[in-house]
């Protein structure tokens, strides 16, 4: 099978930067999935929650220039801990206009399919620098799920720091219970998107707009908790723990 991996800024940094134990961690559940015969694409953020503590002055480009600090840092991370696994990773950094772009896609296809054919990992951030908007955090969400259909990968998974999908908000009601399948995102499923991220921002919302994407063009989508551990394995099994989004069949 093919996966596309997600994972968020707040799964893998925290206030002091980056959080070796989850690199680890998801490092070993990536060599567990190519131990099976998987395909594993890895979309990760923590660019900029590697670099903001090395970047300590006002400017408005501060996140750009704390992604362009930062990204080396994630990098260095990640090739620690693949290389103790005997697995050999590459960085490509992409931007949503390559989707739409179809010479930028087509080549980003070729050499995305090419590294897979030679069990090199791909890990892939957004060009933060290249970008011409400013930074957000859940950007990453919709990218991936570009990836996931545009590699037409079997399984798109989106890890953060909650289990899934709730039917009442779980921070303040103690009778909310995690949503396990979900065959349509309607209004009503985007209702039960209570968290926010850091900034404000819609988190959850962000994740099941990208499960919307990709489950409309026929990739199934999971989102789910990174900070447990087997989350991935998972994925493999029908007792996946988090909410699963049916692939519309195409
Ligand atoms: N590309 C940004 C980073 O690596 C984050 C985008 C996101 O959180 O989705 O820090």
């Amino acid at each position: 099978m093919r996966f596309v991996i997600k994972i968020g800024t707040q799964s893998i940094s925290g206030k002091s930067g980056l959080n070796k134990g989850r690199i680890r961690q998801i490092v070993a559940e990536i060599a567990a999935l190519f131990k099976l015969g998987h395909e594993v694409v890895l979309v990760s953020s923590g660019a900029i929650g590697a670099g903001l503590p090395l970047v300590q002055f006002k400017s408005p480009l501060r996140k750009k220039i704390a992604a362009a600090v930062g990204q080396p840092i994630l990098m260095q991370s990640y090739i620690h801990e693949a290389r103790k696994r005997r697995i050999v990773a590459g960085q490509i950094l992409i931007l949503s206009d390559d989707f739409t772009n179809r010479k930028h896609f087509k080549n980003f296809v070729l050499n995305m399919e090419a590294m897979l054919s030679h069990k090199i990992l791909p890990i892939i951030n957004e060009n933060d620098v290249m970008k011409r908007e400013d930074l957000r955090v859940n950007d990453n969400d919709m990218l991936s799920a570009m990836v996931a259909v545009g590699l037409r990968a079997d399984k798109l998974i989106i890890l953060t720091n909650q289990d899934g999908l709730y039917t009442k908000n779980p921070d303040i009601d103690k009778n909310s219970e995690l949503i396990k399948n979900v065959t349509k995102i309607d209004s009503k499923i985007k209702s039960l998107c209570f968290s926010k991220s850091d900034l404000g921002v819609g988190g959850m919302l962000a994740k099941v707009k990208a499960a919307e994407y990709a489950t409309q063009k026929g990739v199934e989508t999971l989102i789910g908790n990174g900070e447990r551990r087997g989350i991935m394995g998972g994925a493999l099994r029908r007792n996946f723990y988090g909410t699963r989004f049916m692939a519309k069949k195409i």
